[in-house]
């Protein structure tokens, strides 16, 4: 089962034959006893880092934070975090550590760690060391904390949003006192960096269990998300949906793809519903103007965790035009595929099925086929090179102003005439033509 890269094995070979200790730990073990390729290795040791310093002589090695006694080898351009057995000192910010002490007790090490799953280590030598039930729990499917979790929950509060998404991205169940205390201790999520928070959210969110994790824990979610409270249990009193927005949104994350630009529209594409929810003199709720609400609030959200510039413009996009209609026609598809680039267009198109397999299939059943048809629609527009966009149009500014037209804003204004007028099929998208076409105007 424990097959390690020849990296690895060196490293824990050299440590060995130096007299230390040395062990693969953490996520690794936990991912190798799954069945599941690991995504690093981090190895942990009885040496001290300026031993471990001196055990790799002559190879490539990274001070990364020898105060918290992690160095990084790199061998063959991969890299290793070497870390020294520590006991983690008081922590008084729910953040991190007042200071950190080396041990020599593997034991002591495993202890510190989040959760059962992730606190066991492995050698070769020694084979696995679970001092915490952990390959258990691991059978079992539950995250447990290693210890009390109140004080375990009270030293890092980010252990909260880490619970949270390897329950989602495993399917394991948190177990009851574990549980308790997330719930409890939410509040101490205040004090996390936006930055960490983001990371385990978006993970949290593309896991098979999200929707799950959403409606079991909404209220952790809203300490870290305020934009979102509000949508539990709010009725939409509209034959369109089977669903309060809370599960209507975690119905929709679950069917978006699992890829952190969707995941997060789905999260928040409906946020501005309760701001906006009115019910009418025949009792039906509606929510006008909510696409505008919810890209406010997403906004905020996205800005306030700090996510980059990329993902929130998608975002956003996506958001803003959620509910926007398109028919089925090549030109009102042209004009989408304009407003929003092919790429965006595409996406749309996946926010918008998400959001109907999330309301009452019966009625949204149509929509769905719609969908469909966009999406060939689209694809023959760009299979066929039509023109959608002004860099496709068969005039250009230039050829605007050789044809007698002022250098000016009219220009601008001229070229999407005459690229509406493409698109509707009423001229020809050739030069001469275009230019006729304009001379009659
Ligand atoms: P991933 O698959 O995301 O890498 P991981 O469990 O390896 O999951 P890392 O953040 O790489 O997570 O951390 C490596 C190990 O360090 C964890 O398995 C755990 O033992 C320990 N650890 C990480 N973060 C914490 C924390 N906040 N509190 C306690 N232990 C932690
Ligand atoms: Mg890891």
């Amino acid at each position: 089962m424990f097959v390690l890269p020849h990296q690895v094995e060196f490293a824990i070979n050299k440590l060995h034959s130096a007299g230390y200790e040395a062990f693969i730990v953490g996520g690794c073990v936990r991912d190798i006893l799954r069945g599941d390729a690991p995504s690093d290795y981090d190895i942990t040791t009885s040496a001290e880092p300026k031993q471990t310093k001196v055990v790799f002589k002559g190879e490539r090695i990274i001070e990364t934070g020898l105060k918290h006694g992690t160095v990084t080898l790199l061998k063959e351009d991969t890299p290793l975090e070497i870390t020294t057995y520590r006991i983690d000192g008081d922590y008084t910010d729910n953040r991190r550590p007042d200071s950190v002490k080396f041990t020599k007790t593997l034991t002591e090490d495993l202890a510190r760690r989040d959760f059962t799953i992730n606190a066991m280590a492995y050698s070769p030598k020694t084979g696995v060391v679970d001092a915490f039930g952990g390959e258990n729990d691991l059978k079992n499917g539950i995250i447990r904390s290693v210890g009390d979790a109140d004080r375990r929950f009270n030293e890092d509060a980010l252990r909260i949003m880490r619970a949270l998404r390897f329950s989602s991205v495993l399917g394991f169940i948190i177990e009851s006192e574990t549980k308790k205390s997330i719930l409890k201790n939410k509040n101490l999520l205040k004090n996390i960096s936006a930055e960490r928070i983001a990371i385990e959210l978006v993970k949290l969110l593309c896991g098979k269990n999200a929707k799950q994790i959403i409606l079991e824990y909404f209220e952790v979610l809203e300490v870290i998300l305020p934009e979102i409270i509000g949508m539990k249990g709010l009725d939409q009193k509209n034959r369109w949906h089977i669903y309060d927005v809370l599960t209507h949104t975690a119905v929709a994350v679950e069917n978006s793809p699992e890829n952190p630009v969707f995941r997060l529209t789905a999260l928040l594409h409906d946020c501005g519903k309760p701001d906006t929810f009115f019910i009418d003199d025949k009792g039906v709720g509606h929510f006008h103007g909510h696409p505008e609400v919810s890209f406010k609030k997403a906004k905020n959200a996205l800005k306030r965790l700090k996510f980059d510039n990329a993902t929130t413009e998608k975002v956003l996009t996506l958001i803003k035009y959620h509910d926007m209609p398109i028919e089925p026609t090549k030109s009102a598809v042209k004009k989408a595929l304009n407003l929003l680039t092919p790429e965006l267009f595409f996406c749309l198109l996946k926010v918008k099925r998400a959001d109907n397999l999330a309301q009452n299939l019966e009625l949204t059943k149509t929509c769905l086929s719609t969908i469909d048809t966009l999406e060939k629609i689209a694809k023959e527009i760009i299979q066929n090179g039509e023109c959608f966009c002004l860099k496709d149009l068969a005039v250009n500014g230039n050829d605007l102003i050789s044809a007698g037209i002022p250098v000016g804003k009219e220009i601008g204004e001229i070229l999407n005439t005459l690229l509406n007028a493409v698109i509707n099929e009423e001229v020809e998208n050739e030069k001469n033509a275009l230019l006729s076409y304009l001379a009659k105007r």
